[in-house]
This record gives structure tokens, sequence and C-alpha cells, in this order.
């Protein structure tokens, strides 16, 4: 079967192999992959407070045209977008 686009779940580990959240000053960590601008990932369930948000040179962040920030805490680029 001839495959054109990256499934869901490739495309999801592509996400978990640039993300940078690991060296964000508001990571906490709890054993989570990062990768929540994702929308099979969504929010973190242990970050809560906001200490800054270094998605902006996130490689993820230009290859996949994102726009908002903070997803751990607000969650995945498509909910903030409302879509
Ligand atoms: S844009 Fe942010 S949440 Fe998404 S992969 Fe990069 S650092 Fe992680
Ligand atoms: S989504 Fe943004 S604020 Fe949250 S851990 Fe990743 S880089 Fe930091």
């Amino acid at each position: 079967m001839e495959q054109t686009e990256l499934s869901m779940e490739e495309k999801k580990q592509m996400v978990l192999s640039m993300c940078i959240c690991k060296t964000c000053p508001s990571w906490k960590e709890c054993g989570e992959p990062g990768g929540f601008c994702f929308p099979l990932i969504g929010k973190s369930r242990c970050i809560d407070e906001e200490k800054g948000c270094i998605c902006g040179g996130c490689p993820v962040y230009s290859e996949m045209g994102l726009s908002h920030i903070y997803y751990c805490l607000l969650g995945s680029e498509k909910e903030q977008s409302g879509v």
C-alpha cells in the first residue's frame, strides 16, 4: 500500500524526537515525554506553572507552522486554535 503522508504515530514520534520541552524552565520531571503541542499527546499532568516557554525555538514549531505557546498547560495547537 502506498503511503504519501506520515501516519499520526510516525508524526508523534517525529515530534517527540525533536521536542525541547525538557530544557524549558517550566519543565517538571515526572516521566512524561514532552510533545504537548501534538493533539495525540496534549497537556502535561505535572507541569503546573508558567516559568517561560521555549517552544518558539523548537524545530517542531517552524516545521509544523505552530502559533501558540504553553502547550503543556493550555493544550495542543489544535485545542488552543479551537478546532
Ligand atoms: S513545540 Fe514545544 S511542545 Fe511542541 S515539540 Fe517543540 S518544545 Fe515540545
Ligand atoms: S510546552 Fe512550552 S512551556 Fe511547556 S514545557 Fe514545553 S517549552 Fe516549556
